[in-house]
């Protein structure tokens, strides 16, 4: 097989798992919502739907960076990515995982920050900010430009961080529970997670609520430290505006369907 086909083949197969995992992970906490708060998402399915596109878009772009670097670690010995697991000390492996989370973090605040400047967020970062309030399904809703930003940082990353497998799969299950849960609507976390001096710090979903409803704050992805060093940290967010928004929505639906059932 050439090198062209068999690299276009492992970027083909990363889009696959990129769009499985997101249908699944999204789906799954979709459906938690359902459970915890049903008629939150009362009224979103247009939106809904251009949430699912975009992401699928999406993960079209994120297999492309990852299907190449895999084929490379494969067959090139490429990246830093390790199997054997006494290559490095036991202590480096939770220490790699922070690295690694702290690096993208960094990445995902200064790309992020840029792309509230008004000519990017007009072109680009304005579909992501289209999903008013965004829910489960908006983790991976962004134009291609965007996504071309998140797309390379991970796969660069193996090339700079030595990391094990296991840890880079622990890596990429956080990145995609966290995608989905910062836009999911409702705090899945226990509060000592986000209310207390750990919440200081961590960035979960009352954190992101926060930078979808006022948009120049709260960039970050799962630390606060940028927001915090950089003086964009407003604080928390709370879900009771979007709930009641949420209500009005099942009432009008109730009184459209009402009178669709007394013209009839
Ligand atoms: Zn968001
Ligand atoms: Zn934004």
């Amino acid at each position: 097989m050439s090198i062209a086909l068999a690299i276009l083949l492992s970027a083909a197969a990363m889009t696959m798992i990129v769009g499985v995992r997101y249908l699944i992970t999204s789906g799954a906490f979709a459906w938690a919502t359902r459970v915890r708060h049903p008629g939150l998402y009362t009224g979103l399915d247009p939106q809904i739907r251009r949430e699912i596109w975009w992401s699928l878009a999406s993960a079209a772009i994120y297999g492309v960076p990852a299907g190449v670097v895999a084929w490379g670690w494969q067959n090139r010995g490429w990246t830093q990515i390790y199997t054997n697991a006494s290559a490095y000390p036991l202590w480096y492996l939770p220490v790699s995982v922070l690295l690694f989370l702290f690096a993208h973090d960094t990445w995902f605040y200064w790309t992020h920050r840029w792309m509230h400047r008004p000519k990017p967020f007009r072109i680009a970062h304005a579909v992501h900010h289209a999903s008013r309030p965004p829910t489960a399904w908006a983790a991976m809703a962004f134009h291609p430009i965007e996504a071309l930003t998140g797309a390379v940082a991970i796969p660069l990353l193996v090339f700079l961080i030595p990391i094990h497998v296991a840890a880079l799969g622990l890596v990429l299950a956080i990145m995609t529970v966290m995608g989905v849960t910062n836009h999911m609507g409702w705090e899945v976390f226990p509060r000592f997670m986000w209310g207390g001096p750990l919440g200081a710090w961590l960035i979960t979903a009352s954190h992101h609520q926060r930078h979808h409803e006022r948009y120049g704050c709260n960039y970050g992805l799962y630390f606060r430290f940028w927001d915090r060093l950089c003086g964009t940290d407003e604080g928390l967010g709370d879900f009771t505006r979007d709930r009641a928004r949420a209500a009005a929505r099942r009432e009008r639906g109730n009184a459209d369907g009402r009178n669709a059932g007394r013209a009839a």
